[in-house]
């Protein structure tokens, strides 16, 4: 039985982009038989919208979509909202701690930044870390302390390529050490960070496909080092191109009216919706309309090996 999952982190309105991603990771889960995951990601409480949760699910389910397990309908690996999950986290951190995979680092952002010769990694990554704190003694860890000064816990990257399978975009890899180098598990405000708490609940939800926006490529290759790291073996991935703008930049706001919510609401039918984030995946024909309930003919026609591998300009208006 397969398991995917759509993961959004309730920081807003569900936008066209995850909207698509959205469809996509249901469509193949419906494709493959499996169960389909809703996991809100709420792990960073100043990002977090009150009651954008609440809306990204009516919006989902306003375009067809439903989930088998999820915060609103629990399941048999609740809780499903990342900040009821903390302690999971603990005991991900306390066994890589254990495996030796773990250390402190007490440099703040600024000083991996200001870092001779640290270049920057892709997409949002920030500079590459440099190391600094790999080989602290233990006389200056315990200087550290005495300082007051709290920690982040940087995962030991080692050297070299991870390649891995995608779903969409056929073998593919990264070296993260060259990347971004060791990266952060736990901030030193204590909060997890992403990389940790998604590779803890894929794994402890038992999913199998994870699909997800390709702005996520470059964090796929840590996730799997965690994986292993965490002895789980690590789901199959797939990344949806994403959606640009006429001008070829990521789709925003400036580029018109993006909020699902707000499409609907100015009267444009889910069908509609539908249909053209569907026409963008090539998955039925600019023109042709589907009511709701014919989503599930999409499902047939959903092969992920045949999606576009290349991001999809989209034009708001359109819509
Ligand atoms: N919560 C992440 C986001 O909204 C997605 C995480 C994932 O799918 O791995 O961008």
């Amino acid at each position: 039985m397969t398991r995917g999952r759509f993961a959004p982190s309730p920081t807003g309105d569900l936008h066209l982009g995850g909207a698509r991603t959205a469809l996509v990771a249901w469509l193949a889960a419906r494709r493959s038989g499996g169960r389909f995951v809703l996991r809100v990601e709420d792990l960073d409480p100043p990002r977090v919208v009150p009651g954008a949760e609440a809306r990204i699910a009516d919006d989902l389910r306003a375009l067809g979509l439903d989930w088998d397990e999820g915060p609103d309908v629990g399941g048999p690996f609740a809780p499903y909202r990342q900040s009821e999950r903390r302690a999971l986290y603990d005991q991900a951190i306390a066994r890589l701690t254990d495996g030796g995979h773990l250390f402190p680092c007490y440099c703040s952002r600024a000083e991996v930044a200001r870092s001779a010769g640290a270049p920057h990694g892709p997409g949002d990554d920030g500079p590459r870390y440099p190391g600094t704190c790999r080989t602290l003694s233990r006389a200056a860890i315990a200087s550290h302390q005495r300082s007051g000064r709290r920690p982040s816990l940087r995962f030991l990257v080692p050297p070299g390529e991870v390649p891995f399978h995608d779903g969409i975009h056929g073998a593919s890899s990264g070296d993260p050490a060259a990347a971004v180098g060791d990266f952060v598990v736990r901030r030193a405000d204590g909060l997890h960070a992403y990389q940790l708490a998604v590779v803890v609940d894929d794994a402890a939800m038992a999913i199998t496909d994870v699909v997800r926006g390709a702005d996520l490529l470059s964090s796929t290759p840590r996730q799997i080092l965690l994986f292993r790291a965490l002895g789980a073996a690590p789901p199959r991935f797939a990344h949806v191109p994403l959606c640009l703008g006429s001008d070829g930049e990521r789709l925003a706001k400036r580029h018109g009216t993006i909020a699902v919510r707000q499409l609907l609401e100015r009267g444009v039918a889910a069908s509609r919706l539908v249909a053209r984030l569907a026409a963008t995946l090539g998955l039925c024909g600019p023109l042709e309309a589907l009511a709701p309930r014919d989503l599930r003919d999409l499902i047939g026609r959903c092969d992920l090996a045949h999606l576009p591998r290349s991001p999809s300009v989209i034009d708001p208006a359109g819509f």
